[in-house]
């Protein structure tokens, strides 16, 4: 198991679809007691206690700095420690340049790249205490290519914002033993494009991939756990792109 008694925090992790609970199920698997964040209406603690005895589901909002922090808090006081962090919270909205409001604007980039930092804030100082940590940001391909195939301008700067927070936080806080690491999922089969994909446009989709097919959960929470385990030990500050090939650069 590769991460025996780690303690693993995940944002946006409750949707049984989404690459967060992948993660969650994933994480577990390999031994590590996992604490699910989530907006209320979500459900986090009745997603954790799918995961089984001994994971913890809590209410955060990770646009509420002061929520980040009590939830830390929280987490500290359970398990003593924290050891992963993943930030995969995020929202998207399928706006083009000139439609773009404000309030879109905010909304997006205020769960997508604040919420990174402010949970990101949350748990550093405690890594730093003990001298490790691994921080995983799920941004996307999105940011690399200038737009995913569903996101808008808004998402995708939100996401290369995310990649610059990042690798800076991962030159900040190497020296204390933390690693920090992004990846891009390509298109991933879940609630986020709220079933305005038709089986003939993701069919289509699909012709443009080189493995042929959208990814799954899975594909992005098998990188979760290799970035999060020592198996990545030497791994700080990189991008690792999960995206069936879509792009190659
Ligand atoms: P999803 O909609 O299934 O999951 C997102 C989760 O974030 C939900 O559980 C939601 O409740 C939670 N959330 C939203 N706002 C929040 C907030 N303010 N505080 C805490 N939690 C909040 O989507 P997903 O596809 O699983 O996406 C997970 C991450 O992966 C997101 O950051 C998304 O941008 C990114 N991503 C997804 C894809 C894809 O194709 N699915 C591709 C690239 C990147």
């Amino acid at each position: 198991m590769l991460l025996n008694d780690k303690i693993a925090v995940i944002t946006g992790g409750a949707g049984l679809n989404g690459l967060g609970y992948a993660t969650a199920r994933q994480m577990a698997a390999h031994g590590a007691r996992v604490v699910i964040l989530d907006l209320a209406r979500a459900e986090p603690a009745a997603a954790a206690a799918r995961l089984g005895e001994g994971h913890l589901g809590l209410v955060a909002d990770v646009t509420d700095k002061d929520a980040c922090a009590q939830a830390a808090a929280a987490v500290l006081k359970a398990f003593g420690r924290i050891d992963i962090l993943v930030n995969n919270a995020g929202i998207t909205q399928p706006v083009k340049t000139l439609e773009i409001t404000g309030g879109d604007y905010d909304r997006i980039l205020d769960v997508n790249l604040r919420g990174t930092l402010y949970m990101s804030q949350a748990v550093l100082p405690a890594m730093a205490e003990r001298k490790q940590g691994s921080v995983i940001c799920i941004s996307s391909v999105s940011a690399q290519r200038g737009g995913g195939i569903f996101g808008g301008p808004h998402y995708s700067a939100a996401k290369a914002g995310v990649l610059g927070l990042a690798r800076a936080m991962a030159r900040e806080f190497g020296v204390q033993g933390i690693r920090i690491n992004c990846i891009t999922p390509g298109l991933i089969e879940t609630d986020i494009t709220q079933g305005k994909l038709t089986p003939d446009k993701k069919a289509e989709i699909a012709e443009t991939i080189p493995l042929a097919r959208l990814g799954r959960a899975d594909d992005v929470a098998g990188a979760c756990v290799f970035l999060a385990s020592d198996l990545a030990a030497y791994c700080t500050g990189i991008t690792l792109d999960v995206n069936g090939g879509m792009l190659i650069h």
